[in-house]
């Protein structure tokens, strides 16, 4: 059963109970957390919340919750759904105050949805899908994972309208990330990613593709590339929590090396599906 749960209360999703003066309601001042778990079991759930821990230092968050704590209370939700095959959204805000710009002296808010997968489609896993470059109107902390998700939000809705998958965002020449998501390309054998910066989010995603990577001697380069180097590429996927690793293989309408989702991708699919094999064990 999907749940919801705020500030020590276990709700019914469909209450709607968000105080007005609830400053992630009202600045957007807060972030937050998308966990997959398999079979009951959260999916690199450390990492998620050591990234957790590091947007809230991002924005000055006063959390006295230890990682520990996050994980009792993450574990306790899953428990409580009874979903085997769910995502976790963990959301902290800097609580509920008369709104005023200044951070006020109150408790953050800490909130949680656990909610069934919605799986990637068939024919996305097995034909890949279409992306579009947009430009990248972020702001200049992107390794924050914020709540202020609207130019997100916007290029994704372009990509919608124009039957696309991901907008894969710009900087100038350079491909950051998607908007949920991050960025990679195969050329003659070599994973390349762009590197960690403030311009992207730490994907744990990546995290594990890195480590796949690893184990099935693939090279991986983190190193800024261009969009024109990714329309040139042999191939080009992107990864997140709840789609794991999607297959890209039209962007802005040219097609990615032969059209179809590419050996590394696939290699590197199922290494990831490896590792979700053992997390259920
Ligand atoms: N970049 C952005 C902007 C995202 O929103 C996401 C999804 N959380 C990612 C990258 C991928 O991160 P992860 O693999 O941790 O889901």
């Amino acid at each position: 059963m999907s749940i919801g749960y705020i500030n020590g209360k276990y709700i019914p999703l469909n209450e709607r109970a968000i105080p007005l003066e609830e400053r992630g309601y009202q600045f957007g001042d807060g972030i937050y957390e998308v966990i997959r778990v398999y079979n009951g079991k959260p999916f690199m759930l450390n990492e998620h919340l050591e990234r957790l821990i590091k947007s809230g230092n991002g924005i000055k968050l006063k959390i006295q919750q230890s990682i520990e704590e996050f994980r009792s209370l993450v574990n306790e939700a899953i428990a409580k759904s009874g979903l085997a095959d769910c995502c976790v959204y963990l959301q902290i805000t800097r609580g509920i105050s008369a709104r005023n710009h200044l951070f006020p002296d109150v408790p953050i808010s800490i909130s949680m949805t656990v909610k069934p997968v919605v799986p990637l489609q068939k024919s996305i896993r097995e034909k890949g899908a279409a992306a579009i470059i947009h430009e990248d109107e972020r702001w200049a902390n992107c390794y924050i994972k914020s709540l202020n998700l609207l130019p997100n939000v916007l290029a994704r809705q372009t990509a919608f309208e124009k039957g696309c998958f991901e907008a894969i965002l710009v900087r100038g020449a350079m491909v950051t990330e998607g908007t949920s998501s991050n960025v990679f390309i195969v050329k003659q054998g070599k994973v390349y990613t762009t590197p960690l910066s403030r311009n992207i989010l730490a994907g744990i995603t990546r995290m594990a593709v890195k480590k796949s990577c690893k184990e099935v001697s693939v090279e991986i380069i983190e190193q800024a590339f261009s969009k024109e180097e990714l329309f040139q590429a042999d191939e080009v996927f992107i990864t997140n929590t709840t789609s794991e690793i999607v297959p890209i293989v039209k962007v802005d309408g040219q097609i990615i090396g032969n059209g179809l989702p590419g050996e590394y991708t696939l290699k590197l699919y199922h290494k990831l599906q490896q590792f979700v094999a053992d997390l259920k064990e």
